[in-house]
């Protein structure tokens, strides 16, 4: 990240403080602050070939556009107010300059796997709170399998209890979904997921 921002930031600062020079009688209102909630909303965050590459919050957006690193492709119904003037609050925002994505490798780790798996038992095909889900290895590792993608999955306690040591085909079910690395494909999926109210997201992730 380029240190270009925070100069920005401290152009900002100084111009604010320009205007409550001493001696200068205020006649605007002090600044009012944005609901933290709109802050908190997601932004696509496209490449600047309009890949889409990640989701961040309209705060991290914000200062994205202010630092001059990326510009705003599609807005959103909402306005926040500085002490001078309403500021449109970005949907869509592309980065300037090119930046290499490496191909993503997540670490392998629960969460991850709750994440890819949506939190969805792979055997019942129920939804859980990450509490009530556990991690199943398809193929047991007491019969040789591995700790990996392709082979541990979302699963509740009660289809992990009934599969027990043996694998879905001796237990007679079926995965919901063959399983699979976290990849670019699967965080794109996620986008689309997180975006689905947000219509201008649509274009970019092709759906
Ligand atoms: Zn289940």
């Amino acid at each position: 990240m380029s240190s270009g921002g925070s100069q920005g930031l401290a152009g900002r600062d100084k111009a604010t403080a320009a205007a409550y020079k001493p001696g200068k009688r205020l006649h605007t209102a002090p600044p009012v602050h944005p609901k933290p909630a709109i802050m908190q909303e997601p932004v696509l965050v496209l490449n600047a070939t309009f890949e889409p590459i990640n989701v961040t919050a309209v705060r991290r957006a914000m200062v994205l556009l202010l630092k001059g690193v990326a510009q705003a492709e599609e807005m959103n119904h909402a306005e926040v107010h500085s002490t001078s003037r309403a500021i449109r609050v970005p949907s869509v925002i592309r980065l300037l300059a090119y930046r290499h994505i490496p191909q993503q490798t997540r670490a392998l780790s629960r969460k991850n796997i709750l994440l890819r798996d949506r939190n969805t038992c792979q055997f019942c095909g129920c939804v859980f709170p990450a509490a009530e889900l556990t991690l199943d290895h398809v193929m047991p590792r007491s019969r040789g399998g591995h700790s990996s993608w392709e082979n541990l999955v979302a699963c509740c306690y009660q289809c992990n209890n009934r599969k027990g040591d043996r694998t879905p085909e001796e237990v007679g079910i079926k995965l919901v979904r063959r399983p699979r690395p976290f990849t670019l494909y699967t965080s794109r999926q996620l986008m689309r997921l997180i975006g689905h109210r947000d219509e201008k997201w649509r274009k970019y992730l092709f759906y």
